[in-house]
């Protein structure tokens, strides 16, 4: 593709606010001259009031097939009645695993309480919790699926590190619970380890989330790149968004290998919907993050420096009007006006940005990926067997099921949501009626050893809620020990 033809883009104008901003942010795109071929697409409200529960048009997914890319103004998600997350559904169905969202503070035009913040946030954004797998196992206890893959890590990590590399960043920090969570952050953060030694360049460090974050509150300007599973991610972003002093600047970019969609960090704001004084900068973000993306940086940086000087000329919407530090309340429409009028001019008061070139994406066809065959052995070495039970103590359980043993499947020990109780438990010890009761044999056994201990389980009228085989990977357990075993 030359640098003259125009990139395919399907845009979404949303709902509330979103057509305001999104007409302010195509007559600055179009004014800056970004090389771009624009098709709408139908999203949002009026979709979902067919009657369409994700929210988007069915043939709106050609269009994206076509274009590859989508600039999307905030939707309003109807509450209840079977809709669902257009965000979701979008990032899930397109595979947009990596979000970026880079939080930097404009002070001292908007107050901080971290001034010259300038972090970027890369979350993983299709595996963790977010399976969103949930069950109701026993009277008292709900649980949940959490799930962390070595190819899905690999990807995020070398994501980060890419950024980093291609926007002159020094710094990727990895952000996990491993002291807690030691199977799926140990893997996140094993993974994070192995990729940082293909970029000797890049410094690289490891927090655990909770103090690490800590951290971000009180010295931001000790991190660059921050990289993180999708729970802690989408926690994160936030904070570092709120740190640079007003969320609604900010944009943000859900990337895959096929396919990209770059938005504003805020939603659609239906109460000043229709005012025309809503503030475009976060879209407008969101669309410097596209330019950068589809490998028209020199635009990216054209737009990105005429809104700092109209920032610093004290041009501002209501939401950032204040009389100490603006000089005109613009609406929208003035706002945009203002931003092209500066086409050309860098900032004085701010940095000026000069993004560096970045390679125009090339999307590789859809293909199923078929999980390559592993070199290493599997041995399964035990059950967990997970009952819902209220006969009396741990004790009480202990004797009940040890008389349930069979020949190679001796009762080890018993937890309570993943705290020990059996043997030697603490009276002390809050329980539920939730019991992991694990069964492991000295030598790697069948499949059939396990459903004979099920069945002699379930002969003696025990609620057998769930089972977990335990497996040995090259001899290694693939499981944790119960807390205080
Ligand atoms: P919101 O971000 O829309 O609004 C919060 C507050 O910020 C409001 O007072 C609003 O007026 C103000 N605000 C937001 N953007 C602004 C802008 N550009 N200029 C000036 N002021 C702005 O959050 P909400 O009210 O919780 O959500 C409203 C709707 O948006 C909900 O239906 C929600 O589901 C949806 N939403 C969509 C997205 C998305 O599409 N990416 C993201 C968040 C929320």
């Amino acid at each position: 593709m030359s640098d003259d033809t125009p990139t395919p883009i399907s845009i979404a104008r949303g709902d509330g606010i979103g057509p305001e901003i999104m007409d302010a942010t195509l007559q600055i795109l179009d004014a800056a001259d970004a090389r771009l071929d624009i098709e709408a697409i139908e999203a949002g409200r009026n979709v979902y009031e067919r009657g369409v529960s994700s929210g988007i048009a069915p043939d709106a997914w050609d269009t994206l097939r076509d274009t590859r890319v989508l600039l999307k103004s905030p939707i309003t998600t109807p509450q209840g009645g079977g809709y669902k997350s257009l965000n979701v559904t979008i990032r899930k169905t397109l595979s947009l695993y990596a979000n970026v969202r880079p939080c930097v503070a404009f002070d001292p035009v908007i107050p901080t309480s971290a001034p010259g913040m300038d972090v970027t946030v890369v979350r993983e954004n299709e595996e963790d919790s977010y399976s969103g797998i949930e069950y109701r196992q026993t009277g008292e206890v709900e649980s949940a699926l959490k799930f962390i893959s070595r190819p899905g890590t690999e990807r995020i990590v070398r994501f980060a590190f890419e950024y980093a590399r291609e926007q002159n960043r020094d710094l990727v920090t990895c952000m996990t619970k491993d002291n807690i969570l030691k199977r799926t952050d140990g893997l996140f953060h094993q993974v994070f380890e192995e990729v940082a030694d293909e970029y000797p360049d890049i410094d690289h460090d490891h927090r655990i989330v909770d103090i690490g974050m800590a951290e971000v509150a009180v010295h931001p300007n000790d991190f660059d790149v921050i990289v993180a599973p999708n729970l802690y991610g989408d926690i994160i972003s936030d904070i570092t968004a709120e740190l640079t002093g007003s969320v609604g600047l900010c944009g943000s970019g859900n990337i895959g290998d096929e396919f990209a969609m770059f938005e504003a960090l805020h939603g659609s704001a239906p109460d000043i919907a229709g005012e025309g004084i809503a503030n475009p900068s976060g879209l407008l973000h969101g669309a410097v993050l596209m330019l950068n993306h589809i490998g028209q940086n020199d635009v990216a940086s054209r737009i990105r420096n005429a809104w700092l000087t109209t920032l610093e000329d004290g041009v501002h919407t209501p939401d950032i009007y204040d009389d100490s530090r603006s000089d005109q309340r613009a609406d929208t429409e003035a706002f945009a006006d203002a931003v092209i009028a500066r086409l050309g001019q860098t900032p004085d008061q701010f940095d000026p940005v000069d993004y560096p070139a970045t390679q125009t994406p090339s999307y590789s066809e859809s293909a199923f990926r078929v999980p390559p065959e592993r070199d290493e052995t599997k041995e399964l070495v035990g059950v967990d067997a997970f009952l819902e039970w209220r006969g009396g103590t741990p004790d009480d359980l202990g004797d009940t099921l040890q008389k349930l043993e069979t020949n190679s499947l001796e009762l080890t020990v018993i937890t309570n949501r993943g705290m020990k109780v059996w043997p030697d438990g603490l009276p002390e010890t809050f329980v539920s009626d939730h019991w992991q009761c694990r069964f492991e044999a000295d030598e790697p056994i069948e499949v059939a050893d396990v459903l004979s201990l099920l069945e002699h389980i379930d002969e003696a009228g025990l609620d057998l809620v769930k089972t977990e085989h335990l497996y040995d990977f090259d001899g290694e357990p693939g499981y944790t020990r119960g807390q205080g075993e």
